[in-house]
């Protein structure tokens, strides 16, 4: 039996990636101006539907520079999901904001709209609102009360790129849409990221702020202490080419959540989440959410897995419980329970439907040798 060599994720550079990293590097260009900066902004606007698109460096980096652009800093608070990767908590974090974790909705592991008006203060200035695994949040709600309450919404879309909700695609219902093209994300550019927005003024002070808050019309006159945040031509080469293959990437993904789910769905260990019926889905590492008495299993499952060649990843852990966030706060059932209950499954373009029956295979087997 040939041994398995399953990784949870892996880049898909199925089109012209290789050639136009080849002309940036001809053309010169290769730190933060050239060509491929502006068509890739202006072909993620154009994805987005939105008027304004900002490449960054990293997915971080978009959401540092989101919050700074909206005014947000010290003495502030931002209310961001327990649930969450990690940056999304460091960004405020460094910005000398104050961080408040929401706890997840009982039938999704988004951030609950119903627990969030309880959590805001004279204080707060922002909500961060987190598209987990391909789920988008429920975004009408929570614009409701950012609108109520006069707080601006991010929407942190690293693990969303593609999905839409009510019609629009997530990005373009908050202040500012921040995205990620790590590896791992639904497209890459190795390191990369980006802000939408739909607000010109946004977008001025994004580009300013990423350009080391220097005055667009008057080179090396600081209108304010900025940042370097500026993707480079070679990734936005990379990024270019990765959105023109985008519908064909994006599809493949879902072709891959209904194998899985074809395979899983009947097995009393599966505990289906289903995607909120006003948003489409793109699957991203494909989330397995196990049924009450089978949750303690998860770590042996894992451990099974990674014996058979199959990597998995934990659903992310409650960052409330971390001392780097010195939270007080503790209240949070639902997060605490799907962080429990859930793992990723992989998922990439080059995943073929045989290689995601194997894994299911191994799934039940495991299950049923409990
Ligand atoms: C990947 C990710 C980020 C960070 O993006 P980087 O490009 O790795 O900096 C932020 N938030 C979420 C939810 C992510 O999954």
């Amino acid at each position: 039996m040939t041994e398995l060599n399953i990784p949870i994720s892996m880049p898909s550079m199925i089109g012209n990636e290789k050639k136009y990293v080849n002309e940036a590097l001809a053309s010169g260009w290769i730190s933060s101006s050239g060509k491929f900066i502006k068509r890739f902004e202006e072909d993620f606007a154009k994805f987005s539907n939105a008027p304004f698109a900002v490449s960054m460096s990293n997915g971080t980096t978009a959401i540092v520079t989101a919050l700074k652009a909206l005014g947000v800093g010290r003495g502030d608070e931002v209310i961001v999901p327990t649930l969450t990767f990690g940056a999304t908590a460091n960004a405020v974090v460094n910005i000398g904001a104050a961080v408040v974790f929401a706890d997840s909705a009982t039938n999704s592991w988004n951030i609950d709209p119903e627990g969030i008006e309880k959590l805001i203060t004279s204080k707060t200035k922002a909500i961060i609102a987190v598209h987990l695994y391909g789920h988008a949040c429920n975004l009408m709600r929570i614009r409701e009360l950012c609108d109520k309450h006069g707080l601006y919404l991010i929407e942190d879309c690293a693990e969303a790129l593609g999905v839409e909700y009510r019609g629009s695609k997530v990005g373009t219902i908050g202040d500012i849409g921040t995205f990620s093209f790590f590896g791992n994300k639904n497209i890459s550019t190795g390191e990369g990221g980006m802000c939408v927005t739909l607000n010109s003024d946004t977008n001025a002070k994004l580009r300013i702020l990423r350009d080391h808050g220097m005055d667009p019309q008057k080179r090396y006159w600081h209108l304010e202490a900025g940042y370097n945040h500026r993707m480079t031509n070679l990734q936005a080469a990379i990024g270019t080419a990765q959105l023109e293959n985008i519908e064909t990437l994006l599809q493949r993904r879902n072709e891959i959540y209904q194998c899985y789910h074809n395979e899983l769905a009947n097995e009393k260990f599966f505990l289906d989440i289903a995607p909120s019926k006003s948003c489409s889905f793109i699957n991203w590492l494909f989330p397995l959410c196990l049924s009450d008495s089978y949750a303690d299993s998860k770590n042996l499952l894992m451990k099974y897995l990674a014996e058979k060649g199959i990597d998995t990843r934990n659903f992310f852990f409650p960052l409330h419980e971390m001392s780097a966030y010195a939270s007080s706060q503790s209240d949070f059932p639902n997060a605490i329970a799907f962080s429990k209950r859930g793992l990723n499954l992989p998922t990439y373009y080059h995943l073929s439907d045989q290689s995601v029956r194997i894994i299911c295979k191994h799934v039940r087997g495991f299950f049923s040798s409990q």
